[in-house]
């Protein structure tokens, strides 16, 4: 056993002062068990904990290490910056240059507002589409997690299905009858809905690749098919590309799949680890964001300069090395092919999904397609692979309703590392 005991003494202290000991809920370890580790540092791929234990990280910050942590020239960049002030409440040039390189990355973005969350770009999106429809219906899917607004934390995922929280006290029953819910790669629920619910909706938001209940792929024609609703109805289709977006490729889910969003969100590799979120669109629809129009949305250190030039220089990095993408899929693909042979020889009934740098195991016999197939696998067994894993020097996310990230910064032999670790742990099981 890995000695923690200087995490322990941490927890401890902890709970003291911060709700569960966290600052947010799924680093607890709650669902798991066990002590969660704290980090003193990390370098490329790998985290180092208090106790001095070294561990293969696949969360990389739950996803915007996409080149790994402690990125010498995101260091750099921020700590030229810092010297200059942290913050002014006024313009910089530093944000025009930041839309401009989004803008110049991604399709259908005319104009973009930088936030400092992913829940802060989802909730504004919303807000946008309600207010240039008129309309105050939204729909989501079970299992998709779009921060912890309130119109989101009906049937979401990640944190929420972890604990499996069925209704979160606080959030009035107005707010979630305006939630309309499908179960995701259902199609046909979702022209039901429309159709109940014509010239009601505002807006269809959606994780293009789900990865917080897993990772769960969309089945071909789900997208496409919402799209077309969308056109239809003049509902706002919302692509949720927190997790996807720079990280599938420059352009995200859009570029990869083929498919158009009205609206789009970021967060995570947008920032580099800096708190950073955006939301952005066609000018029809972003002109009504003040202070050109009414709807209102604002932040005291929204286009905050380090946090800026952080993200400007990983997306910078992303954009002049288009390779990047395929040497992390290309890796993701190898541990994928590696889990899966090590899982076939184990013998028991797994589920491997695997999109792009995304990848998740779910002990289930059946496919996983959806938050039903994912709550319904063994995941009481996924919390004794992920304590194996970890005694065996691999970090992996601490639910089964999250999808692990890759980095560029994992070398093969952490891959085969990687693989060995599942394959003794499973023996182990
Ligand atoms: N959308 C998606 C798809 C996410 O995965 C997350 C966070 N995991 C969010 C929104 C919320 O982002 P944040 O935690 O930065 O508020």
């Amino acid at each position: 056993m890995n000695n923690i005991s200087i995490s322990k003494q941490l927890f401890a202290r902890a709970q003291e002062s911060i709700p569960g000991g966290v600052n947010s809920p799924v680093r607890a370890f709650k669902s798991v068990g066990g002590t969660p580790l704290f980090i003193r540092r990390a370098k490329g791929a790998h985290l180092f904990d208090v106790d001095d234990n070294q561990y293969i990280d696949y969360i990389a910050s739950w996803g915007p290490m996409i080149l790994g942590h402690a990125y010498e020239p995101v260091v750099k960049a921020i700590q030229e910056y810092a010297a200059y002030s942290t913050s002014y409440g006024a313009p910089t040039e530093l944000e025009i240059k930041m839309a401009e390189l989004i803008r110049s990355m991604v399709p259908n973005v005319d104009l973009i507002r930088m936030v400092s969350s992913g829940t802060e770009a989802c909730m504004s999106a919303i807000r946008v589409a309600r207010g240039y429809t008129g309309r105050n219906k939204i729909l989501k899917f079970e299992g998709c997690y779009h921060g912890h607004a309130d119109s989101f934390l009906v049937k979401a995922g990640s944190g929420v299905a972890t604990f499996n929280i069925q209704a979160v006290p606080g959030v009035t029953a107005g707010v979630s009858a305006d939630t309309l819910t499908c179960a995701y790669n259902d199609l046909d629920a979702v022209k039901q809905l429309a159709a109940a619910h014509k010239g009601e909706i505002a807006a269809i938001i959606v994780e293009p690749v789900a990865g917080n209940m897993g990772c769960i792929l969309p089945q071909p024609g789900f997208l496409e098919g919402i799209r077309q609703i969308c056109d239809e109805d003049g509902i706002v289709f919302i692509f949720d590309e927190v997790m996807t977006g720079f990280r599938l490729s420059q352009g995200g889910a859009q570029q990869t799949l083929g498919i158009n969003a009205d609206l789009v969100t970021y967060g995570k590799v947008i920032g580099a680890g800096m708190p950073v979120g955006a939301f952005g669109g066609k000018k029809e629809i972003m002109q009504v964001v003040a202070p050109l129009g009414n709807v209102y949305q604002a932040g005291t250190l929204s286009g905050n300069p380090i946090a800026m030039i952080a993200g400007y220089t990983l997306l910078s990095e992303l954009r002049n090395n288009p390779s990047l993408y395929h040497e992390l899929d290309t890796k993701t693909a190898y541990l994928k092919d590696g889990l899966q042979n090590v899982l076939d020889n184990w013998g028991q009934p797994f589920v491997i999904n695997h999109f792009g740098s995304m990848i998740s195991i779910h002990f289930s016999e059946k496919p996983v397609t959806d938050f039903a197939s994912a709550a319904a696998a063994n995941n009481a067994r996924f919390s004794s692979f992920f304590h194996a894993m970890l005694q065996h020097g691999v970090y992996l996310p601490p639910s089964a309703f999250e999808s692990w990230f890759l980095n560029n910064a994992l070398s093969y032999e952490d891959l085969d590392k990687t693989i060995e670790a599942a394959r003794q742990s499973l023996a182990g099981l």
